[in-house]
């Protein structure tokens, strides 16, 4: 058995779960649909060409990472920034924790960033007493409710605005109002003083220009750019894979990330950082720091076939495609990245064996693939994972009977002549009811529609075909 008992027990809570599935469902058609208009061959005629160019730029980057890298270093310090190579969370915890205390800083406010999401920043910092406020508004009311992102663009998509009016009732102990404008401006006071108070600001980085040292971020609320530049030391938490070339680059990828993600021509604020306030400049950090992540990535650079999924910017788009994503929902995949994305960078992050369920948490339909703005062949690499869990659990994979019921297939299927009498046999019995409605069978027939045999196969229906040409 591949899944756990639990893992399985929470699918099943959230599938039957109407208010989550009304709340997931409609915020995923909402953004898939308008995708489409701003991607349609009438709003952005040379889309496919972006595509093909923003996959060959960072298939090249990341051939290239050694080269971009030192350039990306040597242009940051250039500007007064440093750079920080950290193997995995612990070490980026640790660079954080050691600069807060040399400076003397108890309260740090952070922008939305799945990189710090994946390796557990806020609950390792809070551990040492160091408090860590959320400032994008999603993400502060998932911290404000103790939960956790439900998807890798839209953190709080789970919840109702009236889930959001008794969190911020209860927890900030003000007068409860269901009005999503109103609840804005409730966590724009009290932000505010947190961006006041703050020592240190940490966001993520949507881009790293190599030939510039410029940590690229877009938003739409503009409370990165107050993390950025209110605090007097700016931190960029960002994995090695954020790396492009050159800044011209950008005019692919935020045609792309906007449009994907959000159905936005452009996000509302695009921020270029390259190093500390300078003589003169009226705002900024004084001290600028990158911290590049590995934690898994160079292994997986390693892998020439699966190393597209480096290629990915986050845009969330393949998850709102994604029909089994938008049915079991954001927290039942393990990690922090959710979706098809997910499901193809955490089992290679932590490896096949810690949830081999997970690659096969996919119809493979290709919906993924269809959206993805970087195209990455995420079905093949599904299929590519799927192999490695079959190899690791050589006799483990499916229950016995499911086995043997495969083998009988493939046994079947290499005898054209048997499988064209079966057919004919199936066709026979296509009124009865189906075989899965019966016996053992009758389980795993219980969350499948299995199609009934048609009455007269493809074979037959040729054969006639052809016989009637002649
Ligand atoms: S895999 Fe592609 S579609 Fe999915 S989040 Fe990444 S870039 Fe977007």
């Amino acid at each position: 058995m591949l899944i756990k008992i639990e893992q399985e027990q929470s699918i099943r809570k959230t599938v039957a779960d109407p208010k989550i599935q009304k709340a997931v469902y409609s915020a995923t058609a909402r953004l898939k649909e308008k995708r489409s208009e701003v991607v349609s061959p009438e709003a952005l005629p040379e889309y496919q060409e972006l595509r093909e160019q923003a996959h060959r730029i960072k298939r090249h980057a990341m051939e290239n990472l050694d080269y971009y890298l030192e350039q990306f270093e040597k242009n940051l310090t250039a500007h007064g920034g440093k750079l920080i190579y950290a193997r995995d969370g612990n070490e980026v915890a640790d660079f954080i924790l050691n600069l807060a205390k040399e400076r003397g800083v108890n309260m740090l406010v952070k922008s939305k960033s799945m990189t710090t999401e994946e390796i557990h920043l806020n609950e390792r910092l809070e551990h040492h007493k160091l408090e860590t406020v959320e400032t994008d508004l999603g993400e502060y009311i998932i911290q404000l409710a103790g939960d956790r992102p439900y998807h890798i663009v839209a953190p709080a998509v789970h919840m109702t605005r009236q889930d959001v009016g008794e969190v911020l009732t209860r927890t900030l102990h003000v007068e409860r109002s269901d009005v999503p404008e109103e609840q804005a401006k409730i966590a724009r006071v009290t932000l505010r003083e947190k961006f006041l108070a703050a020592g240190i600001g940490i966001s993520g980085a949507n881009f790293l220009v190599a030939d510039s040292g410029a940590v690229t971020i877009v938003e739409n609320e503009g409370n990165a750019r107050l993390c950025t530049t209110a605090p007097k030391i700016h931190i960029a938490v960002a994995g090695m894979e954020k790396i492009i070339p050159r800044a011209q680059d950008l005019a692919v990828f935020l045609k792309l990330l906007g449009r994907s993600g959000t159905g936005q021509l452009l996000t509302v604020y695009t921020s270029f950082l390259s190093g500390p306030r300078r003589a003169g400049e009226v705002d900024g950090p004084e001290e600028f720091y990158v911290v590049l992540m590995d934690n898994g990535r160079t292994k997986l650079l390693a892998d020439a076939e699966k190393r597209e999924s480096l290629f990915c910017i986050r845009c969330g788009a393949c998850l709102n495609a994604c029909p089994v994503y938008r049915k079991i929902g954001g927290h039942n995949y393990p990690g922090a990245y959710s979706g098809p994305i997910g499901a193809i960078i955490t089992p290679q992050y932590a490896g096949v064996a810690k949830d081999p369920w997970l690659p096969f948490a996919s119809s493979l339909c290709g919906a993924c693939a269809e959206v993805c703005p970087v195209k990455i062949d995420i079905p093949k690499i599904l299929l590519s994972l799927r192999r490695e869990v079959a190899e690791d659990n050589a006799g483990e994979a499916g229950s016995p009977m499911e086995r043997t019921a495969f083998r009988m297939f493939a046994w079947v299927m290499r005898r054209p002549k048997l499988y064209a009498l079966g057919a004919r046999i199936a066709g026979k019995f296509a009124g009865l009811p189906g075989l899965t409605s019966f016996g053992p069978a009758a389980k795993w027939g219980s969350t499948r529609e299995v199609p009934r045999p048609a009455a007269k196969s493809f074979r037959d229906q040729w054969r006639d075909r052809r016989k009637g040409a002649r």
